[in-house]
Parts: structure tokens; sequence; C-alpha cells
């Protein structure tokens, strides 16, 4: 556990919350500023500050268990679908510092706002993105 971190408090029970599940490894909480009806953070109880840190028996973990949250949600909210979103450092959107999965559920019509305006996918990006992967 973290000092000062707001999650690693939250997710070990310091900090009172909404929780709509707990395991050993994680908490899963209804966001306080909600996008959408039924949106809920997943929260790992160690503290890391993002992916990079994750250990990946945590990780993979976290994925079976969106599966999980997002299904409940979206049959119990009748949701129209799910956004499951993961930020990693401040560019990127994060805000709270210790690892998170958004599962946000998605509603015909509703108003939140997740998109990118799509570029282009020039030969010299390419050629060096697959570079990075070859003896991956
Ligand atoms: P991020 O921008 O880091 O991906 O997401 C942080 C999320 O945490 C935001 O959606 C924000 O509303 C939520 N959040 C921040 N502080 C608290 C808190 O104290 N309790 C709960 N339940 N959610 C929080
Ligand atoms: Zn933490």
């Amino acid at each position: 556990m973290s000092e000062n971190c707001i999650f690693c408090k939250i997710a070990n029970g310091e900090i009172p919350s909404a929780t709509l599940y707990e395991d050993e490894d994680f908490r899963v909480i209804l966001d306080l500023g909600p996008a959408s009806k039924g949106h809920a953070l997943i929260l790992p109880k160690e503290h890391a500050a993002n992916i990079f840190e994750l250990p990946d028996d945590l990780a993979a973990k976290a994925i079976v268990l969106a599966k999980k949250i997002a299904t409940t949600l979206k049959e119990g909210l009748h949701a129209d679908g799910v956004n499951i979103v993961q930020n990693n450092g401040e560019v990127a959107g994060q805000t709270v510092f210790h690892f998170h999965m958004h599962i946000i559920p998605r509603y015909k019509g509703d108003t939140v706002n997740m998109g990118w305006k799509p570029g282009e996918l020039t030969e010299e990006a390419k050629e060096e993105i697959l570079g990075l992967f070859k003896n991956a």
C-alpha cells in the first residue's frame, strides 16, 4: 500500500466506498463522477501506479474481472454497450495514479464522449512500429 494514495485507501477499505465486488486482489467501486449510469472502477488492492507497474498475474485477473462486472452491469442496467477504459499517464487522461479500469455502460443516445479523430498510417510509421516487434 502506498501512503497518500486515495485508491490504496479505498481498495483496502480504509476509506468507505460503494463496493460492487471484492476479493483478495481487487475491489470494484462506483465512480464518484460517473460518465454514465453504472460507471465502475476496478482497483487492485496492491499499489501499482499504472499498467507498466502492474504484475502480470493481476493484469490477467483484471481483464477476467472486467468481463464479469461489465456483464452484470450491461444486463442489470439494460445498457446497449460497454466501454472498458484504462488510462496510463497524465497525457493519456490519468488523474489518479493507482492502476484502475473503468467499466462504462453505454446507452443509445447517451452523451459520453470518448472518441478520437482518425489519422493516417504512414509507411514510415508502419515500418518503425513493425520493427519494434520483429524480435519480440
Ligand atoms: P482516471 O482519469 O485516472 O482514469 O480516472 C480517475 C477516476 O476516478 C475518475 O473517473 C474520477 O471520477 C474517479 N475518482 C476520483 N476520486 C475518486 C474517489 O475518491 N472515489 C471514487 N469512487 N471515484 C473517484
Ligand atoms: Zn495506490
